[in-house]
């Protein structure tokens, strides 16, 4: 029998439910149960493959090529477990699915509604991870704030779960904010207040009331909102702003939360809480350690969220090799107009992420043309990984105005082109190539070394593919195929013979990093950041 946690969240949107959710996965796991996490997001994009990262931050991709929310990279970081599909949900999804079934004519000339298909498609939905998984629990997260107009739907739903599931099967935690007021910093309960009430309001009373703040949080509030929320005192959770995300789930235990849970879910745990390792982790990433500068060359580095697993992957692999990591987000469009000399100066090595369209292109193609030339190490990831190739083109291999053909149409040298099987798509939801596939690696090039295995798998996003055309010159030139599709069609890593660490995969390698797990190509190229800092 699974048991469900529903997460909601009130007052503002932004504190942290997602982190939260995630490090009560990881609670939960320490003693040994099997956990699966959900995402509900109100909104109507199917999926936010083709919103921008101005509007979402970065798009997760799961191994079963699913574009989701950037909480499942918190969730999967957090519990270690490899999400689907499944595990976000879209209002979009749910109106595109009941749709269809409409026009096909299933509902046999009913009358469709809010309530009960919209609701009992959300309720299909969480239902089905719970089955996929083999989940002990299922946490689902709704995303938004009570009060949304467009998560009404996704509310009545969970509420009417805790009836089908039965009462002592559902937990309901609500996240909440407390703002300060003037010099004293006095804490704030009324809008926590409001917001349970308006929970109230859509028939949810919740279990638990977790407080975020900015500031520590005296006894005499957490008994307010206990009072006022009709809360045990036990189950209202103070939880300010920690120095690092990943102390979360020890916040959580050290609170108690875990034990209150599984008591009132009635579960049985396979072990005492086991979080050992994860405070080991947790000493490590808070002992001083000597800094590493990298710079990130991005066109949406105002936001950090749209680079979040890039940033989380050097992190991890940073402090697994006694490092404290510090990003210098450098602005692809202004390496187009300001001297990289001076933009990138000290930085020990440069990630290009991934990315879509021309706008700061050529920015992120000179930053790959000064890591080659001054042998600072470089990471590309997927759209890195192309400009790497570009760069090489023009400048080693002389080909001018080489480029790819989704910058360039008419370029006279497509060292990147459009993958054959994405010549005749022209919808743009869902349609690159997507999720995890094998890539082959090259005995003696440093990407084996790094993984120090023969085959790997790895998620991809992407329509574009290095020209196989070039391979020949770019081969004589100097650069290594060092991973390959097992037909040996699709170039997947390509990396400089003599440099120091001079990367790129045409995958998303991020996407797998985890906190006590570092991902192998990270790892690699920060000890080539850290040999480079020392020379
Ligand atoms: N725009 C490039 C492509 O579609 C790279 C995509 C990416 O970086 N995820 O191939």
């Amino acid at each position: 029998m699974t048991k469900y946690i529903f997460c909601t969240g009130g007052v503002v949107s932004s504190v942290g439910k997602g982190v939260t959710a995630a490090a009560l996965g990881r609670v939960l796991k320490a003693r040994g149960l099997r956990v699966s996490i959900q995402k509900l997001d109100p909104y109507l994009n199917v999926d936010p493959g083709t919103m921008s990262p101005y509007e979402h931050g970065e798009v997760f991709v799961t191994e079963d090529g699913a574009e989701t929310d950037l909480d499942l990279g918190h969730y999967e970081r957090f519990i270690d477990e490899n999400l689907v599909r499944a595990c976000n949900v879209t209002t979009g999804q749910v109106y595109n699915e009941i749709l269809m079934r409409e026009r096909r004519g299933d509902f046999l000339g009913k009358t469709i509604q809010v309530v009960p298909h919209v609701t009992n498609e959300i309720k299909r939905r969480i239902g089905l991870v719970a089955k996929m998984s083999g989940a002990d629990v299922v946490i689902v997260e709704v995303g938004g704030t009570v009060g949304d107009i467009e998560a009404m739907p996704h509310l009545e739903a969970i509420r009417q779960m805790r009836k089908d599931v039965g009462r002592e099967n559902a937990f309901f935690i609500h996240v909440t904010f407390l703002p300060h007021i003037g010099a004293t910093g006095e804490l704030k309960t009324k809008p926590t207040q409001h917001s349970v009430r308006d929970l109230r309001g859509v028939g949810i009373r919740p279990d638990a009331v977790i407080l975020r703040s900015d500031l520590p949080i005296e006894p005499e509030v957490r008994e307010k909102v206990a009072m006022f929320c009709d809360v045990d005192e036990e189950a209202v959770l103070p939880m300010p702003t920690v120095d690092n995300l990943y102390v979360v789930p020890l916040v959580l235990e050290d609170l108690g939360f875990g034990d209150l849970i599984c008591q009132r879910l009635g579960l049985n745990c396979p072990q005492k809480p086991d979080l050992t390792e994860w405070r080991k982790m947790i000493d490590e990433i808070r002992r001083p350690k000597p800094e590493l500068e990298v710079a990130i060359v991005g066109k949406y580095v105002e936001l950090h969220d749209a680079y979040i697993s890039v940033r989380e992957a050097l992190f991890h692999a940073s402090v697994a090799n006694g490092r404290d990591v510090k990003i210098r987000w450098v602005n692809s469009e202004e390496l187009e107009r300001g001297d990289s000399a001076v933009i990138l100066a000290g930085v020990s090595g440069i990630v290009v992420p991934g990315g879509f369209g021309y706008r700061g292109i050529e920015g992120k193609i000179r930053a790959a043309q000064y890591a080659r030339v001054r042998n600072v190490p470089y990471l590309g990831l997927c759209l890195g990984m192309q400009v790497m190739s570009i760069e090489f083109a023009r400048n080693v291999l002389k080909l001018q105005g080489a480029n790819s053909t989704e910058f360039n149409h008419t370029t006279p040298h497509p060292i990147i082109d459009l993958m054959s099987t994405q010549r005749d798509i022209s919808d743009m939801g869902g349609t690159m190539r997507l999720g995890v596939y094998p890539c082959d690696l090259a005995e003696g090039s440093k990407a084996r070394a790094s993984y120090g295995q023969a085959t790997v798998n790895e998620r991809h996003r992407h329509r574009w593919e290095f020209n196989n055309a070039y391979r020949k010159a770019f081969a004589d030139a100097g650069m290594i195929f060092s991973g390959m599709s097992p037909d040996d069609k699709l170039v997947e890593i390509s990396e400089l013979r003599d440099h120091i660490f001079m990367l790129g995969s045409q995958f998303h390698p991020e996407f797998k990093s985890r906190p006590n797990r570092p991902h192998p190509l990270f790892n690699g190229f920060v000890e080539a950041c850290i040999e480079k800092a020392t020379l």
